[in-house]
């Protein structure tokens, strides 16, 4: 086989200009051999499920929404070095830091915060590398499934600390949890 004619799928055909013969006029053959694919498929398993009511088993490696976790205390972890953004490979993590103030110990484990911490989900392409960057264990990809519910507006899809920051009951939940493993 020449190379112009060589195919690296295997799959190339060459096409001809013969004409049509009165049989192939009538596409009948062309049409049952159509119909014979569709009805094969009806008594193939489905590949498709009735979600949310059915939902699929999620991978061990499954990364879904984002969380700016809290320590023991229930002190916001992040102290806004900005590694996570940049290591971001699609540039969606933005933040602006504050330092925090004596009253506010209880609020903020370290003296830098984020007052503000933005990510983009509609950049974001859940890599985990922002995860894998922090040093103080701040940010983690939980594996909740609902990722980024469906809006109507691009500026919606932009997550602030409101969405992101773990909920205070969570986090007392979890130090209870460890005590009590303790
Ligand atoms: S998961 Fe990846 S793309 Fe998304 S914010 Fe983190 S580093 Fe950026
Ligand atoms: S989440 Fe982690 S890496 Fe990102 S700014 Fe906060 S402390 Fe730094």
């Amino acid at each position: 086989m020449s190379i112009e004619t060589m195919s690296l799928s295997g799959r190339k055909k060459e096409v001809s200009n013969k004409t049509m013969t009165f049989g192939e006029k009538l596409y009948l053959v062309a049409i049952f051999k159509g119909l014979m694919i569709t009805i094969k498929h009806l008594f193939k398993r489905k590949v498709t499920i009735k979600y949310p009511e059915q939902t699929r088993e999620l991978s061990p490696v499954y990364r879904g929404q984002h969380m700016l976790m809290r320590d023991d205390e229930g002190r916001e972890r992040c102290t806004a070095c900005g590694l996570c953004a940049l290591s971001c490979p699609a540039e969606a993590i933005t933040m602006k830091a504050a330092e925090r103030k004596p009253n506010e110990i209880h609020l903020y484990r370290e003296e830098k915060y984020a007052e503000i911490y933005e990510i983009n989900m509609l950049r974001c392409i859940f890599c985990g590398l922002c995860e894998e960057a922090c040093p103080k264990q701040a940010i983690y990809l939980t594996k909740s499934r609902v990722m980024v519910k469906s809006q109507s507006d691009r500026e919606d899809f932009i997550y602030g600390k409101e969405k992101l920051v773990m909920p205070l009951d969570m986090a007392i939940q979890n130090t209870n949890k460890t005590q009590m493993a303790n």
